[in-house]
């Protein structure tokens, strides 16, 4: 079956400094994609929690820079830690979901996804006692082959998902895709994926990450401000909680590149975000792309 045609659902902004959606996927330093064959789901109870932590700083320095962010989280991690979810929901951040057990999309069948959207969604309204709108999967696993997923999300009442990265990468990516807010069907759940620029016929990742850890921060300064200036969009920056973790234990057995990947410039992160969160304007994601005012047509630019 050929691939649905995405559907632009995005407006320009007549400002040329559009309010940037801030978002933080917390997991723990273990639980990324790229260790997941040496530390799967069965062994997390062997290593020391850090997540706590390492969020309640970027509560911390989102609350210096009077920021408002969306905190995708793992189901795990909120039922570990119940009080992190309090501090999130107290600080006047959004609480959205990363899927129970950071699982690719890619690894999952139709019904399993279904349980885990629900049961992590069920979870964390639960604890945070707010209305959860949002989902990312787990390293950007939403695929051509899974473009089922943004279904199932409409269907268990995600409003929005930020879940594909439209670039070409040995992990995940759609390359062709939107680089902005887009629908696969009128009615269909708001996807809006993580920024990219365009530069000689190619996306490059600009939306943070270890991209954010691997270029000298002036090149992500002056990407953004040519989405926001030129292009005039929003753009979708995102971090993990163990980014800014210096003094995380380090995992044995990994391959060089996901060595390489994971500790890089991780002391560089903080003083980064501090200039980022002053350079730019932020705020969580379901105020900047509104998913629930227009279910249909345009995303109204706030
Ligand atoms: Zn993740």
């Amino acid at each position: 079956m050929p691939a649905p045609e995405p559907i632009p659902a995005h407006g320009q902004f007549g400002s040329d400094a559009p309010v940037n959606a801030m978002t933080v996927d917390v997991e723990d330093y273990f639980q990324v994609s790229a260790f997941e064959e040496q530390v799967g789901p069965g062994r997390w109870k062997d290593y020391p929690l850090r997540v706590r932590a390492n969020t309640d700083r970027l509560l911390q320095l989102f609350s210096d820079s009077e920021t408002k962010a969306t905190f995708f989280m793992l189901g795990w991690v909120a039922e570990k830690e119940p009080g992190l979810v309090n501090d999130i929901v107290a600080g006047g951040h959004e609480l959205a979901s990363h899927g129970w057990s950071h699982r690719r999309v890619t690894t999952q069948r139709p019904d399993e996804f279904r349980a885990d959207v629900r049961r992590t969604r069920a979870v964390l309204e639960d604890l945070g006692g707010v209305q959860v709108s949002g989902y990312r999967a787990a390293s950007y696993s939403v695929s051509l082959d899974t473009l089922w997923a943004l279904e199932v999300l409409a269907d268990e009442g995600y409003r929005y998902s930020s879940s594909i990265c439209p670039i070409r990468h040995d992990h995940y990516g759609i390359p062709g895709f939107p680089r902005f807010a887009f629908r696969l069907a009128a009615n269909g759940i708001l996807e809006v994926p993580v920024t990219t620029l365009a530069i000689g016929g190619r996306n490059v990742p600009c939306g943070g990450g270890g991209w954010f850890r691997l270029a000298p921060y002036a090149f992500t300064r002056w990407a953004l401000r040519r989405i926001n200036r030129v292009e005039r969009q929003p753009a979708v920056f995102y971090l993990h909680p163990w980014e800014i973790d210096t003094g995380q234990p380090r995992v044995d057995g990994i391959s060089g590149r996901a060595r390489f990947r994971h500790y890089l410039n991780l002391g560089r992160t903080e003083p980064r975000l501090r200039q980022l969160l002053t350079d730019f304007r932020w705020d969580r994601m379901d105020r900047v792309f509104q998913p629930g005012e227009h279910e249909t047509g345009e995303v109204r630019c706030a």
